[in-house]
């Protein structure tokens, strides 16, 4: 009776650990995928704001598409 009451004991301990591990894993990996917002520029023809990423840069300047980066500007 007691070895049941030793395995059952263990059986939760062993859940519960179980469970904080998963949960701090899993927190952990919600935490990576946030991307911190890379920085938003504006078009020089047309001043539309586009991620520095996404934009053209062309002649010191920023572009939202290439056709805009080989139109010239006055
Ligand atoms: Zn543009």
């Amino acid at each position: 009776m007691f070895r049941i009451l030793l395995t059952v004991i263990a059986l939760v301990v062993a859940t519960s650990l179980l469970y904080r591990f998963i949960v701090q894993k899993f927190a952990a990996n919600k935490q990576k995928p946030f991307k911190e917002p890379s920085k938003m520029v504006g078009c020089a023809y047309c001043q539309l704001y586009v991620e520095q990423d996404e934009a053209i840069y062309s002649n010191g300047q920023y572009f939202c598409s290439s056709a805009h980066s080989k139109l010239k500007i006055k």
